[in-house]
């Protein structure tokens, strides 16, 4: 087998959003892109409620229409419901920007993954679907090729001068350079299911994302409606509460409905329609997200958690910036990881405050508290919640919120 020296000017390995994304931008803009995932779609995937500030990146795809006409639930709030079953006024995303961006989507990820990889194929993307990327060989910081293996079991060796890492949480790069640093605090698991004809809120409220504490604060469920009158719903809780000595995820499932009445309640009218899903240890981030040649987007950079469904958002947000920064890259004859990297201090910036906001959720942080007694932040905490992380002053938030709460101090990255 010899590495072929030439192919397409961008590799992208991974073709859920992060990957689709950057691939379709760069196509865009007349490049050769080749895009290799390993399984075929529609396939499962986690991941399922979306911020308002997916709308922009979206829109630059040119699916909103394709999403408009689709069966997905539109989504316009969150809300909070304590361990009581005391409900938070819903935050209304539309509250603070009256615009049709402040509504989303609630989507089967299956479905929006393969419209946005097909999307990616108009556009020029050279889709290899069934291909898994086997390893990432590099000599010293830059990538000599990658080994793929199509479907069939043949091997082969590939190569482009941009290699982007979209492979989520497998994290080819990260994890082969060693560079992948798991969340100190936020050692999290999750349990999920799916139930059919579940209660749903009458009205706007009706795609609402409801986030329900258990009962002691140990753990919290997510209640996301889907099409299909189908509901998500799952629980999240540190490892050791969630998996150590406990049964079946089917019993660790049932034990937390028991603690959260405000879910019994929910499923009560539904039956359930599939097994149990489960997970652990998805918060960490790169240390670096870039080099000669080579950028990480999406999961494969890093994941914070589940709470305020900022995954999909920040994939597409990164994939969008690296698309950005590779395009330039070609034009000025420069694909350093100083080039190919550039967007990430502002990214991770916005990635901090998310962060903080986390942080501060499993602290105990009483959102609804803080805003009745501070209205004047009402609007940062919306600005956050609706994915508008990036704004100037938005931070002043955390100053105020730092009498109630222990948050972390703001981490940096290196670009590469
Ligand atoms: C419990 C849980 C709940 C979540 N809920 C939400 C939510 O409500 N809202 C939200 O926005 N986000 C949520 N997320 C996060 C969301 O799932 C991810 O952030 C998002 O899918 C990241 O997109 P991505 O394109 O970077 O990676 P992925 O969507 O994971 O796509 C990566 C792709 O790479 C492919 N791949 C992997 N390895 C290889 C390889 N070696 N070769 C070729 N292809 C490969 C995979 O098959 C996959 O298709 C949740 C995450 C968890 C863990």
């Amino acid at each position: 087998m010899v590495a072929s020296c030439r192919g397409p000017d961008v590799i992208v390995m991974g073709g859920g959003p992060s990957g689709a994304t950057c691939a379709t931008l760069v196509a865009q803009r007349g490049h050769q892109v080749t895009l290799y995932e390993r399984e075929r779609f529609p396939r499962y995937h986690i991941g399922e409620s979306f911020m308002p500030e997916t709308y922009w990146v979206l829109r630059r795809l040119g699916v909103l229409d394709q999403l408009k006409s689709s069966p997905f639930v539109k989504k316009f709030s969150v809300q909070f419901v304590s361990e009581t079953g005391q409900e938070s006024q819903p935050f209304y995303f539309f509250e603070i920007n009256p615009h049709e961006s402040s509504q989303t989507w609630q989507v089967l990820r299956s479905e929006f993954d393969e419209l946005l990889l097909n999307n990616a194929r108009k556009h020029g993307v050279q889709v290899h679907e069934g291909t898994r990327v086997m390893d990432v060989v590099f000599e010293g910081d830059r990538i000599r090729h990658l080994r793929i293996q199509h479907s069939d079991g043949r091997e082969e060796m590939v190569w482009a001068p941009v290699i982007v890492d979209a492979t989520g949480q497998s994290s080819l790069i990260a994890n082969r350079l060693k560079i992948r640093r798991p969340d100190p605090r936020l050692k999290k698991g999750a349990v999920w299911t799916y139930y059919q004809g579940a209660y749903r809120d009458p009205g706007l409220d009706e795609g609402a994302t409801l986030v329900l504490h258990v009962a002691g604060k140990q753990g919290w469920f997510w209640y996301i409606p889907l099409h299909h009158d189908i509901v998500s719903v799952g629980v999240v809780s540190s490892i050791e509460y969630l998996f150590h000595n406990r049964g079946s995820h089917e019993q660790i499932f049932y034990e937390e409905v028991e603690r959260c009445p405000a879910v019994q309640r929910r499923l009560a009218c539904g039956r359930r329609v599939s097994g149990f899903f489960a997970t652990r240890d998805f918060s960490y981030k790169a240390t670096r997200c870039a080099g000669p040649g080579w950028v990480l987007i999406g999961d494969a950079f890093g994941f914070l958690d589940p709470i305020y469904s900022s995954g999909v958002f920040l994939a597409l947000k990164s994939g969008e910036l690296a698309a950005d920064a590779i395009v330039e890259g070609f034009e000025k004859g420069d694909l350093s990881g100083m080039q190919l990297g550039k967007w990430a201090p502002q990214f991770v910036r916005g990635m901090e405050a998310m962060r903080k906001l986390v942080y501060a959720f499993y602290e105990g942080f009483n959102f609804g508290r803080f805003v009745r007694e501070y209205p004047q932040y009402r609007r940062h905490i919306i600005d956050l919640l609706v994915g508008d992380l990036f704004k100037e002053g938005v931070e002043e938030v955390f100053e105020a919120m730092r009498r109630y709460v222990d948050l972390p101090e703001t981490e940096t990255v290196a670009i590469c």
